[in-house]
């Protein structure tokens, strides 16, 4: 089972972090081709936690971060046409204040369809590898946990929803953020380590697929392949 994790939509590509409109929709064709379920990230926890649990090898999990405003215009439509589940993780400080980024409006829209999942990205995002850096040990691990907390609190305060779910920030995690995630109530944190999920993987270490424009159909593709699932344990 794979996790892809998306930023923006656009019918141009702006940056390389845009994938355009329509390699997306070719890419969801090819899941379907290749006969693929698309479930909510929830599903691929509650497998990993129970060992007798069954899911078909034939899983993928779409994930979006950051919170940009084509999420809602291009995603969103898109997501309510196929029915396709979507855990979004977004970082509080951006939204309605960053031009690029979702409103708290569009955002409770959102989570009020019942196929996004509103998730954390911590705070503001910060690039925990420098804050450790210039930070003493104890004020890492205090500036760490008000991240993780202040996004939990923000989200469910707009949602209403529990947020119980992180995406490491440029996927940067060790032992110690893992351990401090745990202690904020966290029960998954998602990396961009480009692997797909087995059995026996920390929940708080799940690895992802980054989709840029240039992964296109033809870096689509390997991922999905029968090879791949025939890798799979
Ligand atoms: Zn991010």
């Amino acid at each position: 089972m794979v996790i892809l994790v998306y930023h923006r939509f656009s019918d141009r590509v702006a940056d390389s972090m845009t994938v355009r409109t329509q390699t997306f929709e070719a890419q969801l064709r090819l899941l379907k081709e290749h006969r693929y379920q698309v479930v909510p990230l929830r599903a691929v926890l509650a497998w990993l936690e129970e060992p007798s649990a069954v899911l078909p090898a034939k899983v993928a999990v779409l994930t979006a971060d950051d919170g940009h405003r084509s999420v809602y215009d291009v995603l969103f439509p898109i997501a309510r046409r196929d029915r396709l589940p979507v855990t979004l993780f977004i970082y509080p400080s951006a939204i309605s204040n960053a031009n690029y980024a979702l409103s708290w409006e569009q955002v409770s829209v959102l989570a009020q369809s019942g196929l996004f999942d509103i998730q954390s990205h911590t705070y503001w995002h910060p690039n925990f590898r420098h804050e450790r850096k210039r930070r003493s040990q104890s004020d890492y691990a205090r500036f760490v946990r008000q991240q993780l907390e202040m996004s939990r609190e923000r989200i469910e305060a707009h949602t209403r929803q529990p947020v119980d779910l992180l995406a490491w920030p440029f996927g940067i995690y060790d032992e110690q953020l893992m351990a401090l995630a745990t202690q904020e109530r966290y029960i998954a944190a998602l990396s961009l380590d480009a692997r797909p999920v087995r059995r026996g993987v920390s929940p708080l270490a799940l690895p992802r697929f980054l989709i840029v424009e240039a992964t296109g159909t033809k870096g689509f593709a390997p991922l999905i392949s029968d090879a791949a699932v025939r890798k799979l344990p």
